[in-house]
């Protein structure tokens, strides 16, 4: 698995990018980006969620990597906001879809990054995605992370869009 920074990092990222070149800023506010790059940490809620539950009932109710790591659970964010945009309700679709990405983003990192958590990307079907294992970035994590957040700290000033953050 990624790194918490990682997580948050990369959702923003690829979403500022699709901010300032793909869409208008109006139509995709600064709330979404931020909105998603919670999103990018929020399957990690099963580590405390999990933990808290084992703590109250004594069983393993929500095991690390299930429910919260599955590519189908990203696919349902992106069904409910285009059912939403087919009801034109482009807030709320747009919100839905950032989260989709978000968690999307997130599985993505896990499998990239070696997790051992191959088996439950598909979840609850058993599917193991042997391609998640070819990456193992885990041990470069730190480095990764420092590369990426000095390259997208240049590129805001080289673009002179550090000042959209205020
Ligand atoms: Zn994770």
């Amino acid at each position: 698995m990624a790194y918490a920074v990682m997580h948050i990092l990369a959702v923003i990222i690829f979403l500022d990018l699709l901010r300032h070149y793909v869409f208008k800023k109006n139509k995709f506010p600064r709330y979404l980006v931020v909105l998603g790059g919670i999103a990018g940490l929020a399957p990690d809620i099963d580590i405390p969620l999990g933990g808290l539950l084992h703590l109250i009932t004594g069983k393993e109710i929500l095991s690390h990597g299930t429910l919260t790591h599955s590519f189908l659970l990203a696919l349902a964010f992106f069904a409910v906001g285009i059912f939403l945009h087919s009801k034109k309700n482009y807030v709320w679709s747009r919100i839905s879809n950032v989260i989709g990405v978000g968690i999307f983003f997130h599985i993505l990192l896990d499998c990239f990054y070696g997790s051992g958590m191959e088996k439950f990307f598909l979840w609850p079907f058993t599917k193991i995605l042997s391609a998640c294992n070819l990456w193992d970035l885990y041990p470069y994590g730190n480095h990764i992370d420092a590369v990426l957040l000095v390259l997208w700290l240049v590129h805001e000033e080289v673009h002179q869009k550090v000042k959209d953050w205020f």
